[in-house]
């Protein structure tokens, strides 16, 4: 892959890129598939970070005489992937060995978290993690950090550099961790609030409030977390959510007071729109009604919940929640938002639901924008919308290629590349409306 460098700034030139383009009209899990539109012989116009337009290529080429062409023939050209659950910290420990959820902590997250005092590791991995998605096609993350502020600088730092937009925060536990990954009620506030001025709207980065989940949060540190979410209305909220059957019952015995899990978060004042909710997988009827009732968003973490046998997400959910697609590294066992379409497709499988190549890919872009509360800026091709692009080959390798020689429209052309694509199908990544590519 060469590295290109971004246009000199101050240009109004308009790029045209030309290929098969995915755009969606709506949610294809509440409007039904026509609210995908898939066009053949596409185009997209961008300039200055934005899209332009999308259309027809004839079209587009009459309208842009002048721009400069990026003719990519029968590849596809989408919005850029959307990762709404990553733990960044964990992107050397990822498809580390044979644990469960809370063993899984001990044995391999909190060491390795432990690492994050240093700012320079903190940096490396920032640096490391943010290319290896970028090659993956994915153009924007929400990232758990770990508890210390240098992890938040280091990352939002790295981002900012990329010109990405990304949501991230400081992770608060104040028990149930090793001494040196605890902080208290107090430090977790104050912390997460001069993070959260320091970053929330610099260039692309969104502050994201963040406890762990409740068995490493004390009710007086989801109280303070949630009384600064109250200052800072307009803040994403992120934790996790009914992940295992053993952590439920661990959390019933942390909290004898709690009607279920969501109620830990909900006494606390972390249950309204605009909270993120990783897993979800094992919920109460009454959580469900609750979640709904409250506006909330899920985020399935499909390969994270194989790998680490968590249990089977059901995307039902979706037809009345925002629900957003995930990795969870390195709980997950992948960096690549294909892969994790495949695993979605294979859970709804194991639950009798199928998903449609246009629902897979509705929520590796918009449905994960959706759940973070940026639907009206990424995750699809629209004129407006931020310019973060992926160009796809679908037909990356021999085994892919000759599984699509029947294809009669584009969704049986696309689903070898979503069941078996790597990052050798991701060509080219646009952010910001500058072609981005790295080799590292
Ligand atoms: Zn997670």
């Amino acid at each position: 892959m060469p590295l290109v460098w971004p246009h000199d700034k101050g240009t109004t030139m308009t790029d045209l890129l030309l290929g098969q383009v995915i755009c969606y009209d709506g949610d294809p899990f509440c409007e039904g598939l026509g609210a995908a539109r898939p066009i053949t012989r596409g185009a997209v116009a961008i300039a200055d970070g934005r899209i332009l337009a999308v259309g027809e290529a004839g079209d587009l080429r009459a309208r842009y005489p002048q721009a400069r062409l990026h003719d990519h023939g029968s590849r596809l050209i989408s919005a850029g992937f959307i990762d709404a659950h990553v733990h960044y910290p964990q992107t050397a420990i990822i498809a580390s060995w044979g644990k469960r959820l809370i063993d899984w902590l001990n044995t391999y997250t909190f060491p390795e978290e432990m690492r994050f005092a240093d700012p320079a590791y903190a940096a490396a991995i920032a640096g490391r993690y943010l290319d290896l998605v970028l090659q993956r096609g994915t153009t924007t993350v929400c990232t758990y950090c770990t508890i210390h502020p240098e992890s938040v600088d280091a990352f939002f730092g790295a981002a900012r550099a990329r010109g990405l937009r990304a949501y991230a925060g400081k992770t608060c536990m104040d028990r149930n961790a090793p001494e040196a990954l605890r902080d208290t009620a107090q430090s977790a506030y104050d912390d997460s609030k001069r993070l959260l001025e320091k970053w929330h709207g610099v260039d692309r980065l969104s502050y994201v409030i963040t406890p762990r989940f409740s068995p490493t949060s004390t009710p007086e540190q989801l109280a303070a977390l949630g009384a600064l979410w109250r200052e800072y209305p307009d803040c994403l909220m992120q934790t996790h959510l009914s992940e295992q059957t053993d952590e439920i019952a661990w959390v019933r015995e942390l909290f004898p007071q709690s009607r279920d899990y969501l109620d830990t978060y909900e006494a606390q004042g972390l249950v309204r729109e605009g909270a993120v909710y990783g897993h979800a997988i094992h919920l109460t009827d009454r959580e469900r009604a609750r979640l709904v009732e409250a506006g909330a968003s899920l985020v399935h973490c499909p390969t994270s919940n194989t790998f680490i046998g968590s249990g089977l997400f059901d995307m039902s959910l979706a037809q009345s929640l925002r629900v957003g697609l995930a990795t969870d590294t390195g709980g997950g066992s992948n960096f690549s938002m294909l892969r994790t379409m495949a695993a979605a497709y294979e859970v709804a499988q194991l639950r009798g639901q199928s998903l449609h190549p246009a629902e897979l890919w509705w929520l590796a872009t918009q449905g994960s924008a959706r759940a973070l509360h940026a639907e009206d800026r990424i995750g699809n091709i629209a004129p407006g919308m931020e310019a973060d692009l992926v160009v796809i080959d679908l037909a990356s390798t021999p085994a892919i290629e000759q599984a699509t020689r029947r294809a009669e429209d584009l969704w049986q052309q696309l689903f070898p590349t979503i069941m078996m694509g790597d990052d050798r199908a991701v060509v080219e990544v646009w952010v910001g409306g500058r072609p981005i590519l790295s080799d590292s």
